[in-house]
């Protein structure tokens, strides 16, 4: 496919760009391009065609399965996207006086009330952009909760060997050593290696409960009690929340302060750059330390303040504003009952999926799992040279986005597949035909799958490559 730049054709154009209504600026000469900028030149209708080809290219959950793990790519329901584009959300000015954005405000103010509710928290900032900021946000309240008492030397925070990757740097960034504790057997936290790290260097511990391999850990008491006993903080990473909301509380498991992601659990999309939200909730002796502003409410109305011994500001203002009204009207639209049925749906799709799948593929951890499981792709790999890659690429020929590879580290081969709570079962079931089919290429043309997908735009890439060393620029060639 051509890119924009080499469609353009000299003097074509299309004019999008209403003509300028307030008084022109000129900028001193040095600050001035030295040539006119090079932007390419189509008409609408070329331009138009161009990026619905690339959309054409793509896949997104409106196209189809999208197991994609520890993402939670559910479909996420078209009146959430209408109320965030009402004209009183989408064209306010966060420097507005208070009294005009009353109904923002509240919006802000029953979004943290409601999520404090499903989580067993006290208060919440509804400022940090994503999964990775929460984390940071909430690893600078258990450090200021230690300095504030003076005490200054617990510099560790506890990380299990299962961890979403963002867990240890956040930690890091927020100034923390990661000590990493390994799993048990049963893909659980060791509680006798968890006693032997913790002491009166413990800050804290970062856990996400059900794990990244999709289980949940029936230590959890005991693992927080362990935290707690040693005078560390306990830090729940709430990216999974889809396979308990409405059923178990990270509060009630003993957790002092969470991240939620917006975008995984409460209706916005995940993935595609767009924007996120990871608000961070903590227990009542923690909320004097979260970032400002904070949204209050008394008898003339809602109010802003800052927090008394608040860290600062993570973000600009507010947090991704429109961001929230989505989670709010998911919440509303769903109601108390509609919660608990979207996680058990979840739970159950994963558990089908799982049980119809284990007959062909070896599972990391088999037993009952909650929203995502963990394939562990290592024996076929062995037998008939098939990785996880080939596999997961083969899917992308059928429609279906690749489940998450390669991940949790400690799986070899692995793959983890979410189906989420929006699909129905004839889409589950065609997925695990798609899988068995692929599952006996293997056995009869391995070599067939080492080159999937054959009917994609691209087959592929050099991944490490694309990563690191996107082209994002257009060199002109004279
Ligand atoms: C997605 C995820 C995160 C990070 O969230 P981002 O919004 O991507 O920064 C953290 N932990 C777990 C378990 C996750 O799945």
């Amino acid at each position: 496919m051509k890119l924009l730049f080499e469609e353009s054709s000299q003097g074509r154009h299309l004019d999008l760009i209403p003509d300028c209504d307030t008084p022109e600026y000129r900028l001193s000469d040095d600050a001035l391009r030295k040539r006119q900028a090079r932007l390419p030149e189509l008409s609408e209708v070329d331009l138009s065609r161009h990026y619905t080809q690339l959309a054409k290219q793509t896949h997104g959950v409106n196209d189809g399965f999208y197991p994609l793990g520890s993402c939670t790519m559910k479909y996420n329901p078209r009146i959430d996207e209408e109320m965030a584009g009402l004209e009183g959300f989408a064209d306010i000015h966060p420097l507005q006086g208070q009294d005009s954005v009353q109904g923002s405000l509240e919006v802000i103010y029953r979004t943290k009330e409601l999520l404090c509710e499903i989580t067993g928290m006290d208060d919440m900032t509804l400022q940090p952009a994503a999964g990775a900021h929460g984390e940071y946000t909430g690893l600078l309240l258990i450090r200021k909760y230690h300095l504030d008492r003076g005490d200054t030397e617990r510099v560790n925070i506890i990380v299990p060997d299962s961890a979403h990757g963002t867990n240890p740097a956040s930690a890091t960034m927020a100034g923390f050593k990661v000590i990493n504790v390994p799993s048990n057997a049963e893909g659980g936290v060791d509680l006798d290696e968890l006693r032997k790290v913790v002491g009166k260097d413990t800050a804290g511990l970062m856990l996400t409960n059900p794990n990244t391999l999709g289980l949940f850990d029936p230590n959890i008491l005991e693992i927080t009690k362990i935290i707690h006993e040693v005078g560390g903080l306990c830090y729940y990473d709430g990216a999974n929340l889809n396979a308990i909301m409405g059923r178990v509380r990270p509060g009630d498991m003993g957790f002092d302060c969470i991240h939620l992601n917006l975008h995984k659990t409460f209706a916005t999309p995940h993935g595609g750059g767009g924007p996120g939200s990871g608000p961070v909730g903590c227990k009542e002796f923690l909320r004097d330390y979260l970032p400002g502003k904070m949204t209050g409410k008394n008898e003339n109305g809602y109010y802003l303040y800052t927090p008394a011994k608040t860290m600062g500001q993570v973000r600009s203002f507010y947090g991704n504003f429109l961001v929230v009204v989505k989670a709010l009207t998911y919440i509303l639209t769903l109601g108390k009952e509609g919660v608990k049925e979207a996680s058990g749906k979840a739970v159950l799709n994963a558990n089908y999926m799982k049980e119809r799948l284990r007959k062909y593929y070896d599972v990391a951890y088999d037993t009952t799992c909650m929203h995502e499981f963990v394939l562990c792709l290592e024996r076929l790999k062995k037998e008939k040279g098939v990785s996880a890659m080939d596999v997961a690429k083969a899917s992308l020929d059928y429609g279906i986005h690749p489940p998450t590879m390669y991940f949790p580290l400690i799986v070899h081969e692995a793959l983890m597949f979410e189906p989420t709570e929006t699909e129905s079962k004839e889409v589950i079931d065609e997925a695990v035909d798609v899988y068995v089919e692929i599952y006996e290429k293997a056995q009869s043309d391995p070599e067939y799958l080492h080159s999937a997908p054959h009917h994609c735009p691209i087959t592929r890439p050099n991944e490490t490559e694309a990563a690191r060393n996107p082209i994002l620029k257009y060199e002109w060639q004279d």
